[in-house]
């Protein structure tokens, strides 16, 4: 039986050079099917990652010993203390709180914010047919933004591509900033990145600019 702490793992993020050749590619209308896959199913894995702890952040703590033989196993965190221990009702698999939350600290996997539009990613790649649907559905949910949810407003308060791929939130903002579009690019994705671009506009209105925001 392997250590309980080791049974839990983090889908890392996506790395830039991968992103950048992929968008290389489509724009020069030869677009990367097996890259695309590849981009595509790395987001997919760390978008279910970040839902993960989302959920175990309210309470809902997925058994990652049961997760591994394809069986979904929830096990109901009582308190916020660090040492509740969580045990697996089916397994027994066993951890405390704070030894559970240490594991994705620090590695920009908190929700806050953005879990509806990954979620709605994990439902739209699923049902991606064509490289077409498939880089649409990666077009989006790298230039998404968390939202203030805890105040009833529709407030972008940062973006999320630093969640997604590799670096720093301002290297990862001007990173999108920089990548590359072609004059066969999909209206789509050219309105997507002008959506985008404004949000960070209004966002250093409201003196929110993404360096002067913590990034965990
Ligand atoms: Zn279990």
């Amino acid at each position: 039986m392997k250590e309980p702490l080791s049974e839990i793992k983090w889908a890392p993020r996506v790395s830039k050079s991968k992103i950048r050749k992929l968008y290389q590619s489509e724009a020069a209308g030869l677009l990367d099917e097996v890259l695309l896959d590849e981009v595509g199913i790395s987001l997919y894995l760390r978008c279910q990652s970040i839902l993960t702890v989302g959920r175990a952040q309210r309470g809902k703590v997925e058994c990652p010993r049961c997760a591994r033989s394809e069986c979904d196993t929830t096990i109901e965190r009582q308190t916020s203390r660090k040492e509740e221990v969580l045990r697996c009702p089916k397994c027994s698999w066993h951890l405390t709180w704070g030894e559970y939350r240490k594991t994705y600290q620090g590695k920009q996997l908190s929700e806050g914010g953005v879990g509806r539009y990954l979620r709605a990613f994990v439902i739209r790649y699923e049902k991606a047919r064509t490289p077409k649907q498939k880089i649409l559905a990666v077009d989006q949910v790298i230039h998404e933004f968390h939202y203030n949810t805890v105040k009833n407003i529709h407030q972008p308060t940062r973006a999320a591509c630093v969640n997604l791929i590799e670096g720093k939130l301002t290297d990862v903002v001007a990173f999108l900033n920089e990548l590359t579009y072609g004059n066969r690019t999909d209206k789509r994705m050219i309105r997507t990145r002008n959506d985008w671009k404004s949000t960070l506009d209004g966002m250093s209105k409201w003196h929110l600019k993404p360096r002067a925001i913590n990034t965990e």
